[in-house]
């Protein structure tokens, strides 16, 4: 439902991802949670009618290189913790949240389990990080990774991941929409209110676009590896 990162913020970090998912309230949630880390990435989540990001906030550290929360509206398993996002892989080293339908979901699970990996929860998300474990183990680097697991998903969605011990987040437009913040600290949401008073400038991702965002700036490529280039935008309203 709703997606808010932001990498290179430090101590400011949670306080960024909560004030971005704030900011999408407005869209309704039964779900919710955060990843903050650098080495290590501390994730926690609720569901149900207690499902405030702020009530969890306090168990996950205030600063990190890294911040990624979400806001879940149900379509794939019940309002339940287990379901909600970040969802995990088996190492808690690649944290996913998700907007949007995987709709080969249950076939890619079948693989994974049949191929060890042991998968919480009853959504359709709960492929994607598996799948980003297995590319990584395979040798790719974060982004390629990312690009690797893409390739195998069928549906509608936007996603951003979060990889312990990688300065960035990776994003992937696909159906529903993806925006980068431009201005330090870099961020990338669903929607430009939950970034609007950290950043002057956007660029909104197209459908197929798989982005890096990095402190030091930005990278898109298509998902075969294509770099390529989005127009910039100055947002003239104030949020
Ligand atoms: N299909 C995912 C789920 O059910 C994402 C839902 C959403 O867009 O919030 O967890």
């Amino acid at each position: 439902c709703g997606i808010v990162a932001v990498v290179g913020a430090g101590d400011r970090t949670r306080e960024i991802v909560l004030d971005g998912l704030d900011r999408l309230e407005y869209r309704g949630y039964d779900s919710a949670g955060l990843a903050i880390g650098d080495d290590t990435l501390h994730v926690r989540r609720r569901a149900g009618p207690v499902a405030d990001p702020r009530a969890v906030a306090d168990a996950v550290p205030a600063a990190g290189s890294v911040g990624i929360g979400h806001t879940r509206w149900s379509t794939h398993g019940p309002p339940t913790e287990a379901n909600a996002h970040p969802q995990v892989d088996c190492t808690d080293r690649v944290a996913v949240v998700h907007n949007g339908v995987i709709e080969n979901a249950p076939t890619l699970r079948q693989t994974l389990d049949a191929a060890g990996h042991s998968i919480e929860g009853e959504t359709d998300t709960a492929v994607v990080p598996h799948l980003i474990e297995d590319a990584l183990a395979e040798g790719h680097d974060p982004t390629a990774a990312v690009r690797a697991a893409t390739d195998r998903l069928d549906g509608q969605f936007a996603f951003v991941v979060a990889i312990a011990g990688f300065e960035g987040v990776v994003g992937v437009r696909r159906g529903s929409p993806l925006v980068v913040g431009i201005d330090a600290p870099l961020t990338l949401a669903s929607d430009v209110p939950a970034i609007r008073p950290f950043t002057d400038r956007v660029c909104h991702l197209a459908d197929g676009d798989v982005v890096c965002v990095r402190p030091d700036g930005y990278a898109i490529t298509a998902i075969d590896g294509t770099p390529r280039e989005r127009p910039v935008e100055t947002v003239d309203w104030e949020s």
